[in-house]
């Protein structure tokens, strides 16, 4: 297959300033590298973050790690995804968010590869850093060596499938963390995306109750079709009457785990005052630097509660992330909730629309 000698893709000169469309050069995939035409990228949450200057993302910017795409030539030394089923070109893949430069300590002896020093991410870098094309708002992306690939069965939907890289591999670490067990009460702060695979996630791990806060009307109405018993306006009619009504929604011993997912920090107390004793509390949300928030710490102590923070998810994730999704697809809507497409020249106006909460999951199909 003949490969075109460019490819566009939609960066952004400075944060807030609009988009526009840049071609670039493509070359055959270079070894461990696979080229693949995008399929679909869906808008994270932490993308809007960098578009808009939240966090730093060196320019021209190219955004965009949920992606999902279609193999257009295989680099030399690459024939199989993670799990040793073996790839052609015309395959439709999905592969980890990020990339890392090589083995280490902490992935080869602590199990935390998704941390190695030097890792990086699809959708991070400048439009000029070599070879340009990693990131979903684009015709093509290289999927760098030292990615974790899984090729994608054709039930999966382009909707079902692409956010299973960021936001359902996210929330199977960040269930994991809380070391969710049958019969569990589960309180979920945030019933976007990441809220609503949680909420879902939490049932299959069997989770018996599961109560969900949001302040938007719209997203609460919608977390009953995701698992979620009851969902509750966390500033209605007032917190501190919102706090009561969700203490008695988990009953008397209190909530085993909370999940926060609103990148919110100001939550995290009410989060930890719902806790039982020995529950567990997982942020996964709250990506930005100077997240402050100030806590009673002996409620910590006091209560043995376990706080933890999920970030970059390990690679098994990733595979339970698209097993997850599959066995459940007919159980809860997911492709409902990508529910905006977008061509790639119009990727202001999904970036709008994602930020203003217009749309849940805007998609861009190049
Ligand atoms: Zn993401």
């Amino acid at each position: 297959m003949s490969l075109p000698a460019s490819g566009r893709v939609a960066v952004f000169d400075r944060p807030n300033a609009p988009f526009r469309i840049a071609e670039y050069p493509l070359r055959p995939p270079a070894p461990g590298e696979v080229l693949v035409r995008v399929a679909m990228s869906t808008i994270c949450r932490s993308d809007i973050h960098s578009y808009q200057g939240h966090r730093p993302s060196p320019c021209p910017g190219l955004l965009g790690h949920e992606i999902i795409g279609r193999i257009e030539a295989l680099g030399p030394g690459i024939e199989r995804d993670m799990r040793g089923e073996p790839l052609a070109p015309g395959d439709r893949v999905t592969w980890s968010e990020y990339f890392v430069p090589g083995p280490h300590y902490l992935g080869d002896a602590l199990d935390l590869p998704q941390k190695t020093p030097g890792v990086d991410k699809y959708g991070h870098l400048s439009a000029d850093a070599l070879p340009h094309h990693h990131g979903g708002f684009a015709e093509y992306c290289y999927i760098l060596p030292r990615s974790w690939i899984l090729r994608l069965p054709d039930e999966l939907s382009d909707e079902e499938a692409t956010p299973i890289n960021c936001g359902v591999a996210t929330m199977i670490a960040a269930t994991e963390a809380a070391n969710l067990r049958i019969g569990d009460t589960v309180v979920v702060q945030g019933l976007g995306l990441l809220g609503l695979y949680g909420a879902a996630i939490a049932r299959a791990r069997g989770a018996s109750r599961v109560i969900g806060l949001d302040t938007q009307a719209p997203r609460r109405a919608r977390a009953a079709d995701f698992g979620v018993d009851v969902a509750i306006d966390p500033g209605a009619p007032d917190p501190h009457a919102a706090l009561e009504s969700v203490r008695t929604a988990c009953g008397s011993l209190g909530a085993d785990a909370v999940l926060e997912v609103c990148g919110d920090s100001a939550v995290i107390p009410a989060g930890l005052d719902l806790l039982r004793i020995g529950g567990s509390y997982v942020l996964a949300g709250v990506v930005n630097p100077s997240s402050m928030v100030s806590l009673d710490a002996n409620l910590v102590l006091r209560k043995c509660l376990t706080l933890c923070g999920v970030h970059n998810y390990h690679p098994r994730h990733l595979a339970q992330a698209l097993d997850f999704v599959v066995a459940y697809r007919r159980r809860y809507p997911f492709h409902a909730l990508v529910d905006g497409r977008y061509p790639l020249d119009r990727v202001g106006d999904a970036m709008a629309d994602a930020a203003a909460r217009r749309v849940l999951r805007a998609a861009i199909v190049p």
